[in-house]
């Protein structure tokens, strides 16, 4: 079942009207007309054109929001959620990864604006993701949360006094890129080396396996699980190696933000029970005492967080 279809009109916090959601990642584009609380009305998905770069990718943007419109339009407002850093503004990519070649410095809101006509706001795919649980999952009535997405990458998201926590840059949130005991010299993806990312992210934790067993057939992070289901030492040590790193570092941002609820996601912690036990074990031990029991629950949205965060924030946004 659509994890969406749960949520009934007991739902106090959602979006009070219909909203235009947008998710654009490396490989797939989603969009959907979403409902007051989080119903999706109509909603589309395709390939992501990346290699044809931005202009391929805005354009079939524009393509599906008129498609989920005339479905199930009109609507007043729209939210973007996309790989890469968003602008503070909320309407422009900062940075963008080899994944959307040319997305960087990209106006998106003003392309989408001009292509389909709605008042559009643009964020992270981790912020969406974090700003859709809070609107209707699992940090949903939270005032301060911190979002965790353990998956090819290590990211992260805040939620601070009831909004998105953009930051000076947008960068807010990237808790991937702390710095952690256990992972001196270990290269991180951004250029560093040291950060959490580099031991807690799947195709580290799979370079890491392969590093210390060099005959062992491991291919990605399921090769990994399936390992330590066996009972491999190795296996079992680099995935208790990793969630602990994360661990580490999630306990220091509890720490500095105090939130109501830690929010985990990401594919990492299909995993087995290794990794997200590490983690927890490790929040709990080095965080300031008296938030060693901080609430620390899985997302509740599934992989339609990211449009569902996007139709809310573009609600928020333009709220009159
Ligand atoms: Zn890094």
């Amino acid at each position: 079942m659509a994890p969406t279809a749960t949520i009934g009109p007991a739902t106090t916090i959602s979006p009070a009207t219909t909203a235009l959601g947008i998710d654009v990642g490396g490989t797939g584009i989603k969009a959907a007309v979403v409902g007051p609380g989080g119903q999706l009305l109509a909603r589309r998905s395709v390939p992501t054109p990346a290699r044809h770069g931005a202009d391929a990718v805005l354009d079939t943007v524009v393509l599906l929001a008129r498609e989920v419109l005339a479905e199930a339009g009109p609507v007043h407002t729209a939210g973007l959620g996309t790989a890469g850093v968003v602008a503070p503004d909320g309407r422009s990519i900062a940075h963008a990864t080899d994944a959307l070649p040319g997305w960087a410095g990209t106006p998106v809101a003003e392309r989408l604006e001009q292509g389909i006509g709605l008042p559009f706001t643009v964020l992270g795919d981790v912020q969406a993701f974090l700003a859709g649980e809070a609107a209707l999952g699992a940090a949903r009535g939270a005032a301060t949360a911190v979002g965790v997405m353990a998956g090819t990458g290590v990211g992260g998201a805040v939620w601070a006094n009831g909004a998105l926590l953009r930051g000076a840059t947008g960068a807010a949130g990237h808790l991937g890129h702390i710095a952690v005991p256990g992972a001196e010299g270990e290269l991180c993806p951004c250029g560093r080396t040291g950060h959490v990312e580099a031991l807690a992210a799947g195709p580290a934790m799979t370079g890491l396996f392969r590093r210390a067993v060099p005959t062992a057939s491991a291919t990605d992070l399921r090769d990994v699980a399936r390992l330590a289901a066996q009972e491999h030492p190795k296996a079992v040590e680099v995935l208790t190696r990793g969630g602990r790193a994360l661990g580490t570092v999630i306990g220091g941002v509890v720490a500095a933000l105090d939130p109501d609820v830690v929010v985990l996601a990401g594919g990492v912690l299909d995993s087995g029970p290794w990794y997200e036990h590490a983690l927890r074990a490790a929040l709990s031990e080095t965080t300031l005492p008296s938030l060693a029991t901080v609430s620390v629950v899985r997302a509740e949205l599934g992989s339609d967080a990211v449009l569902l965060g996007a139709a809310a924030a573009g609600r928020d946004a333009h709220a009159t």
